[in-house]
């Protein structure tokens, strides 16, 4: 199956984003670059590669699979695995130099029952507290002095100690101010602790961006190195979305007024319209919320209608266009573009989950590259685009 659909990634733009981040934190602040989920869908390597060319000091992603992925692709930056990992598994961690995220004193007397000592080595660890998103940490001036003695071992390195904000992206800033003020109070019980710890972050792309105040000695850069801002406020430095979306027209066809259109007969055009088929469906992460939306063909604004189908779904053309043209559903034709902004709006939701939804159905140009990662067309991309090198099994 040779389909004609496929994202284009520009490494160099995630480059670009991240210096341009850089240049406005305050001097001294470290680059944790963000690259779980696949590096949000562009590429886990590509992404922590272009992040190492633009002097990242850290690596974060969100499981142990992801961590040793990027070892296994020859990855050598420090990577904070931002989930805890179970005990049992810190032995493959030890092994492949990663840095783990510690969140109770249950889970020390746990890894302690496999492993009095480390043979010689620290276990690097950062303490994640929860100060109100409520999805992990610990809670509690009590729950951080029963981590104490766990962390005061001399085997156990603490590299880090953080939080994550809520309502980062939000106009309204009261919520983050209280996160803010109730991780000031649980730096200061640390620090009075005697632990010596080394970096405090708390600041992901939002928060970094527009309270460079939070930046401590770190910040955690996601959907901002891949290009993605919420459109208000505005992000203070430019950024250059590294991701577009193309595929072809592969039927066009005269429909009469009255006559459905997909699934369910969900549309029914009330005058004589152009159609345009296009391969690209749910299959391939354009999920059925897509409805509606927009996508460009020569230059033009063409929406979407009827059902999103797992392959396919049709766009109301201005025009008898011809099949072969090209579709493009995210980035630019000609002066008209297709934003994220504009898509995460259409469903409700960040533009992060647009690109991590893209599945391994859709093949990944990358521009400058001598691969495309996509399991069975790369022959077909080789001949399309004169790649010269064969794909990475993956
Ligand atoms: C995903 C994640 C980030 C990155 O967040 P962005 O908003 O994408 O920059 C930072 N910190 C933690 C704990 C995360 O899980």
């Amino acid at each position: 199956m040779l389909r004609e659909t496929w994202a284009e990634i520009d490494p160099g733009c995630i480059a670009d984003n991240l210096r341009a981040i850089r240049g406005m934190l305050p001097a001294g602040v470290k680059l944790m670059a963000v690259v779980k989920a696949n590096g949000y869908g562009h590429g886990d390597l590509e992404a922590a590669e272009a992040a190492r060319q633009a002097g990242a000091d850290y690596l974060g992603v969100a499981f142990l699979e992801e961590a040793l992925r990027l070892r296994a692709g020859g990855v050598e930056l420090p990577i904070l695995i931002l989930t805890p990992i179970r005990p049992d598994q810190v032995e493959l961690a030890l092994a492949r130099d990663l840095t783990l995220t510690v969140t109770g004193a249950d889970w020390f007397r746990e890894l302690r029952k496999r492993h009095a000592s480390f043979a010689g080595r620290k276990l690097r660890v950062h303490v994640k507290a929860d100060t109100g998103l409520g999805r992990i940490g610990f809670r509690t001036m009590a729950e951080w002095d029963a981590l104490v003695p766990w962390l005061a071992s001399p085997d156990i390195d603490v590299d880090g100690f953080y939080t994550h904000f809520a309502t980062a992206g939000q106009v309204d800033t009261a919520y983050l101010e209280r996160q803010a003020r109730r991780f000031a109070k649980l730096m200061e019980r640390s620090k009075a602790s005697g632990i010596a710890i080394r970096h405090y972050h708390c600041a992901g792309s939002a928060a970094a961006l527009r309270f460079p105040g939070l930046a401590l000695d770190m910040v955690r850069i996601g959907a901002a190195m891949y290009g993605f801002h919420p459109a208000r406020p505005a992000p203070p430095v430019e950024l250059k979305p590294a991701l577009s979306l193309h595929s072809t027209l592969m039927q066009v066809k005269r429909v009469r007024r009255g006559e459905y259109i997909g699934y369910d007969n969900a549309y029914r055009p009330d005058a004589d319209e152009w159609i345009g088929t296009v391969p690209l469906g749910y299959a391939d992460g354009w999920s059925q919320r897509m409805q509606g939306a927009a996508a460009l063909v020569r230059g033009q604004r063409a929406q979407v209608v009827g059902k999103i189908s797992m392959d396919q779904l049709m766009l109301r053309l201005p025009g008898p266009f011809t099949p072969g043209d090209r579709v493009t559903l995210i980035g630019r034709q000609g002066g008209e573009r297709i934003s994220f902004a504009e898509l995460a709006a259409h469903i409700d939701g960040p533009a992060q989950a647009i690109t991590t939804a893209l599945t391994e159905r859709v093949a990944k140009m990358y521009a400058n590259a001598k691969e495309v990662r996509c399991p069975w067309n790369n022959a077909y991309f080789q001949q399309l685009r004169r790649v010269s090198d064969g794909s990475r099994a993956d």
